[in-house]
């Protein structure tokens, strides 16, 4: 990989990352793998969307600035564990999809075999832990994943994709997105019908002739509706769609009592009790 076509393929990804809405103001990060001991990386507090080559800048793997003007990103410390552990990839890519991010805010993982190119190109994409943007707590929740998933939700923060090359990762972090919106969409309108494991099995089979590499499998699902009492314990609860008449709302007191009784039906016999009135009494649960 020459330094040109390197400051090109970063200045295009970043390009698009911009137009497509996955960053804000000076978000994100992107990095390319130049050789056995350089990379070349965005520079920090500048818009993706506009990056000129002499914001990008040569480092070395322990993160020294070789050349270039400006400091690197601090989240680059992200881009170095990850081309220390994966030794076949040349490309990584950060943004804040929102919509991939909001699932990861919501801890809904991108974990079910809903479409086929998501199954072949990505597989899964798990919800990795929490840490502090721009420190080693973020690296390290990664570090545990980076040998079996090539995208990654970061919890409350954003998206991680890499790849043999800076494009590579980009599309993947385009495919996550799309994803997202898509697994969303599905369960606004209230079901999500998975493939199922012989069809999955297929698409993992087609693997090799697309190139892909990654070894992660969705994860196969029984029940689909998400009025499923299975599924819907991880849903977020959802506002009423319609509001027809004052009449057709629940009175206050009778909210309450709805909501009481579906608590003590979910915490069962052991977690309540009779009060005086008739009506189950809730033992806190610590
Ligand atoms: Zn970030």
């Amino acid at each position: 990989m020459t330094l040109q076509q390197a400051k090109a393929d970063i200045i295009h990804v970043g390009r698009r990352m911009y137009e497509r809405g996955y960053v804000a103001s000076n978000d994100g990060n992107i990095s390319v793998r130049l050789s056995e001991d350089r990379l070349l990386v965005t520079m920090t507090g500048v818009s993706k969307g506009f990056l000129t080559p002499e914001q990008l800048i040569v480092i070395d793997y322990d993160g020294n600035v070789v050349s270039g003007r400006f400091k690197p990103s601090s989240e680059i410390k992200m881009h170095l564990m990850v081309y220390q552990e994966r030794s076949d990839v040349n490309g990584v890519a950060h943004a804040h999809p929102p919509t991939a991010t909001g699932f990861s805010v919501a801890g809904i993982p991108l974990t079910e075999c809903l479409l086929p190119e998501v199954i072949v190109a990505l597989g899964s994409v798990p919800i990795v832990e929490y840490g502090l943007p721009g420190t080693m707590e973020l690296v390290e929740p990664i570090r545990k994943f980076v040998h079996d998933y090539d995208a990654y939700l970061l919890e409350n923060h954003g998206a991680l994709t890499i790849g043999p090359d800076v494009i590579n990762a980009y599309h993947k972090m385009e495919t996550m997105e799309h994803f997202a919106n898509i697994a969303l969409t599905a369960r606004l309108l209230g079901n999500v019908n998975s493939l199922g494991k012989k069809d999955v099995d297929n698409l993992i089979g087609l693997r090799d002739r697309f190139g892909v590499t990654t070894k992660a499998v969705c994860q196969l699902q029984n029940g689909h509706n998400i009025n499923d009492q299975s599924v819907a314990d991880s849903q977020p609860i959802m506002p009423p769609n319609k509001k027809d008449s004052a009449n057709e709302q629940p009175s206050q007191d009778e909210l309450v009592r709805l909501i009481t009784r579906e608590v003590v039906n979910r915490l069962g016999a052991g977690g309540s009790e009779s009060g005086d009135d008739g009506q189950a009494k809730i033992i806190p649960v610590r």
